[in-house]
């Protein structure tokens, strides 16, 4: 050791800790992840010190012979992993390693259960990486240095995974990362070479550098040898890939712990060539609705030499679930995002990783209902936002979208738009549909009622995304989307068999209220509504809110109002349902008092069926007691 250094102790942050804990405990039947952990953090080393070198090649000092190396020491219980990539400084190890560097840790820990199972599942989706180490080794030392910078600058990290870890400054003459796993007992087993080689050819076969690892030559002295194939495996022609091989590539690229649900791999040749290799997970990740993290979409190639994770330039905001690998031949190694935006060669290779992508959804969707069922719920949100976000492909993507309906199956999102369609009877000519806070209050909703006697299907909405895309989505096939809360409804027409004509009529006859007594609670409710009219929609419930066609649904306008955003005035209109006892009654109420009470529990009640809080609860309360007192 040298003298002259000291050693510095940190602590970790406290959540580090506890997922570390917890990764140990839950990860441990599944302990041989983290070789394939450190291949791949060697391996994006490796890579990016390669794409420095494309403009400065001083920075492989003198060793460009790019690899990975996994050293076992029998006698010391060790196991090295070493790569000549781009190595770490003092900073780069305190922000990489002395902290889990995820926005989502907090929350993740929130969401476990303490069922070790499902935490593991979850501790897969987080991404565990560098940290995995800790399940088979008791300490792990990393000794580092930055390509390009002086020996001097070497870095060493050590920590047995409790609370902290230590630095110190030491001189390391070749640039580039070793991690050292110092084994427990229970993973000796990784110590041998035979184990080494069959982790190795299961994981990591296909990345693009060489593994080496030492092993007797036949006169007995030690030799490197390469371990792996090497080859990047998309560069490969498919039918030499098994899926086995499609999927450990996957779980090397994503660091997934879960598998991919299914891939296309696609060479184009031609006046450009190229090659795409795209996934579909099969879980997102915890933070997909939030994340912007350049590092998880699709990684962009030329000719072999990674140049960057380009899933903004390379994919629309709205697949940014997809994963995978692209390698042009054409486009320029020093290629730029700036450029990547408005080179033309890269906006075809955009359209084209969007067509595929949609296409392989497509196919879930088209050969395995279950499969596509558990996609939706994954991506499904986030698919929604294509249908505002690329106009050009709405029409691949709308056949893609399910939705809850009134025809059944609970919450269950199973509803395309074109059944939807083929179902819709005669003399129906919108698609209806509502949109509220959850499916709950989408289900219950009293707008839904004249629907539900008359058998007309509504497709049931309470993603977020669904009243933002509803404003901009608004035909299928040609037929209208008609929100069922807003604007006028109109069923006459609807229904070819005598039940329902019946009952139109019926309504028909029923529904004029006086025109004197609508005003009359119009004035008595002041401000609070636009309008109050007898209502088409209702069967059962007294009264309820509804909005002008164009008008922002009153669950969203309150979560705007929640953030601190400026919502449009707006004002609901009141429907009164004339066939309801309580509207009878205020028809017949002579005492002004009671008469003011009663409207403001029929307004009061259609506001608390929107899902909205009363301004005055209380009074809500002593309203309600009054009437049922029959005071
Ligand atoms: P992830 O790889 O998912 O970002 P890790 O915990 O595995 O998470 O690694 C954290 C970071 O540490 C990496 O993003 C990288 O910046 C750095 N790192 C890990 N291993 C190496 C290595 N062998 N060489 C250089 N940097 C590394």
């Amino acid at each position: 050791m040298n003298e002259t250094t000291t050693v510095e102790t940190h602590a970790f942050q406290a959540e580090t800790r506890q997922v570390l804990h917890l990764m140990i405990h839950s990860l441990y039947s599944n302990k041989e992840i983290f070789l394939r952990e450190l291949v791949s953090n060697a391996s994006d080393a490796l890579d990016r010190l390669r794409f420095v070198a494309i403009g400065d090649d001083a920075v492989y000092e003198g060793d460009g012979d790019l690899r990975i190396e996994i050293e076992a020491d029998e006698e010391a219980g060790t196991l090295t992993v070493r790569d000549n990539g781009i190595g770490m400084n003092r900073d780069d190890v305190m922000e990489n390693i002395g902290t889990i560097a995820k926005s989502g840790t907090k929350a993740f820990l929130d969401r476990l259960s303490g069922d070790e199972k499902v935490d593991a599942h979850l501790i897969g989706q987080f991404g565990v990486g560098f940290y995995s180490s800790f399940i088979v080794a008791d300490k792990v030392t990393v000794r580092t240095r930055k390509a390009g910078e002086e020996a001097g600058a070497g870095v060493c990290w050590e920590s047995d995974g409790g609370g902290e870890y230590s630095l110190e400054a030491i001189e390391r003459d070749t640039h580039g990362t070793e991690v050292t796993l110092h084994l427990k007992e229970s993973a000796k087993e990784f110590l041998s070479p035979w184990s080494i080689r069959s982790l190795v050819s299961r994981y990591s076969d296909h990345i693009g550098f060489p593994i080496r690892m030492q092993e007797k030559g036949e006169d007995e002295t030690l030799e490197w040898q390469d371990i792996n194939k090497a080859s990047a495996l998309w560069t490969l022609p498919k039918n030499e890939i098994s899926d086995e091989e499609y999927q450990s590539f996957y779980q090397y690229l994503t660091h997934d712990m879960d598998k991919a649900m299914c891939w296309a791999h696609n060479k184009v040749e031609g006046s450009q060539s190229y090659t795409t290799l795209l996934y579909v997970p099969e879980t997102a990740p915890m933070d997909l609705m939030l994340q912007r993290d350049e590092r998880t979409g699709l990684r962009l190639y030329v000719n072999r030499v990674f140049i960057m994770d380009a899933a903004q330039q390379l994919l629309p905001h709205y697949l940014r679930f997809m994963r995978g690998v692209v390698d042009s031949n054409d486009l320029p190694l020093n290629v730029s995002r700036e450029l990547l935006q408005e080179n033309e060669l890269s906006g075809k290779i955009r359209s084209a990783v969007v067509r595929r992508s949609l296409d392989l959804i497509a196919k879930i969707a088209k050969d395995d209902t279950d499969q596509y069922e558990k996609f939706w719920s994954q991506f499904g949100a986030v698919l929604k936002e294509g249908v505002v976000e690329d106009f050009a492909n709405r029409e691949r993507i709308a056949p893609l979208l399910r939705f809850a309906s009134t025809r059944g199956d609970g919450d269950k999102h199973v509803v395309d738009l074109a059944s939807y369609v083929e179902r819709m009877p005669e003399g129906q000519d919108a698609i209806y549909y509502i949109t509220a806070e959850n499916h709950q209050a989408a289900s219950n909703s009293p707008h839904l009622e004249v629907f539900r006697k008359k058998g007309i299907e509504v497709l049931l909405m309470s993603d977020r995304v669904d009243e933002w895309m509803m404003a901009y989505f608004t035909e299928f096939e040609e037929k209208p989307f008609k929100s069922v809360a807003k604007g006028d409804i109109d069923l006459h027409s609807v229904g070819k068999d005598g039940k329902a004509e019946d009952e139109t009529d019926d309504q028909a006859d029923a529904s004029a209220l006086d025109s004197d007594l609508l005003e009359k609670v119009k004035e008595s409710l002041g401000e609070h509504v636009s309008e109050v009219r007898s209502s088409q929609r209702l069967t059962d419930s007294a009264s309820c809110l509804v909005l002008g066609d164009q008008e922002m649904a009153l669950h969203l306008q309150r979560l705007l109002e929640q953030a601190g955003q400026d919502v449009p005035d707006s004002r609901p209109v009141l429907e009164l349902n004339p066939d309801h006892p309580l509207v009878d009654r205020l028809a017949n109420e002579t005492d002004e008092g009671r008469f003011g009470d009663l409207a403001q529990v029929l307004f009061e009640q259609a506001l608390l069926s929107e899902g909205a809080a009363l301004a005055d609860p209380a009074g809500f309360v002593r309203r309600v007691n009054d009437l049922m007192l029959g005071k």
